[in-house]
């Protein structure tokens, strides 16, 4: 049988089957269907303007490093004139993180992209290894997940850039928009099909892999060769997410566009007016500035829990109660350094100061 040609360009041998459409391609078409759907989604959101400085946030794993090449390639091929920074979060996780990072190193220089890293350490006096042996591993993803956001925002700030550009694929999407219809939270259902996130004078972030599916990723890593770093965290994984994610995968496996389908319908849902209403309003933090919707953030609770020795009990949301019971913060309680959102510190180049 003479082999099969592309469906796309018809000229080349087709060598693989696209994993979205289900077509028979070739590897150049492969290459240029993804970037430009990834160009597309980029464009058709205004997600960038000329001169933006964006921070790439890199793990070394394989979502993160094709992002990190497919935004150079298409900044060069498109012009978007962005300032491409990578940003890595060392969580302290030895034997994970600690690899993965090397693989950043690399990155930085096969990209050519200034890296900035900062740690868990470093910020919250706290590594993950540490926080495990304290608290177990039932819920350690929970203080991860805290700690990395903020730290994300706190590094991006350090580099000065307003915006923050993350891996999550059409998987992780699909999958969050299951788990929050399954645990009604309607908040976050309302927010998590959204590309782009800001809050009043907070980072962007955004997804411009928003709609890629995580087969063509991998597919795409390895037909470019790219140098990324494979080995899932060895803590335990979100036992929740995972059971979404095995769901999701047999729904793939029966029809392809399951996973965009699913995305498509969380981005159709409109929360009613009175569920709005009920919605918390987003402060600043009384003790280290970060937004919040609480007195207290996220992050400050959870250190607070750790320091005084009641990890276990700050991670539900009556955390402050709980505290509260127990006595005030002893005042040499360790905190986070204070938040200083970006914006303000670019405008620091006022008349007055230039002179
Ligand atoms: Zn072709
Ligand atoms: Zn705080």
């Amino acid at each position: 049988m003479a082999p099969t040609s592309c469906a796309l360009c018809q000229n080349a041998k087709a060598i693989l089957k696209r994993p979205k459409t289900g077509q028979q391609i070739c590897k150049e078409c492969f290459f240029f269907v993804f970037e430009t759907e990834v160009h597309n989604t980029i464009t058709q959101a205004h997600l960038f303007e000329p001169g933006d400085r964006v921070a790439i946030g890199a793990s070394g794993g394989k979502d993160s490093t094709v992002l990190a090449y497919v935004m150079k390639t298409l900044n060069e091929r498109h012009n978007y004139g962005l300032e491409l920074f990578l940003l890595s979060i060392d969580e302290g996780i030895t034997g994970y993180r600690d690899d993965s990072l090397e693989t950043v190193k690399r990155n930085q220089q096969q990209y050519n992209m200034p890296l900035k890293i900062l740690s868990y350490e470093e910020l919250y006096g706290w590594t993950m290894d540490a926080v495990v042996a304290e608290i177990g591993k039932k819920n350690n993803c929970t203080f991860c997940g805290v700690f990395r956001r903020q730290a994300l925002d706190r590094g991006a700030s350090a580099l000065q850039v307003d915006h923050i550009v993350t891996g999550h694929n059409a998987d992780d999407i699909a999958e969050t928009v299951l788990m929050n219809i399954m645990r009604g939270d309607i908040a976050r259902l309302g927010r998590c099909t959204q590309i782009c996130t800001r809050g009043e004078d907070t980072i962007r972030r955004s997804k411009p892999f928003k709609y890629a599916y995580e087969k063509e990723i991998v597919m795409y890593a390895y037909f470019k060769k790219l140098d990324y770093f494979s080995t899932e965290c060895i803590y335990s994984p979100d036992a929740y997410r995972g059971h979404a994610r095995t769901f999701l995968k047999d729904l793939e496996a029966a029809r392809p566009s399951a996973i965009i389908d699913i995305i498509h319908s969380g981005e159709a849902f409109e929360l009613r007016e009175d569920v709005k209403a009920t919605q918390k309003q987003q402060q600043t933090c009384k003790r280290c500035g970060y937004m919040s919707s609480n007195d207290l953030c996220k992050a400050c609770t959870l250190l607070e829990g750790l320091e005084r020795g009641m990890a276990s009990s700050v991670i539900t949301d009556r955390a402050r109660k709980k505290l509260d019971a127990v006595g005030p913060a002893p005042d040499n309680l360790r905190t986070i350094p204070h938040f200083r959102s970006p914006r303000p510190a670019v405008s620091i180049q006022s008349p007055s100061q230039q002179s």
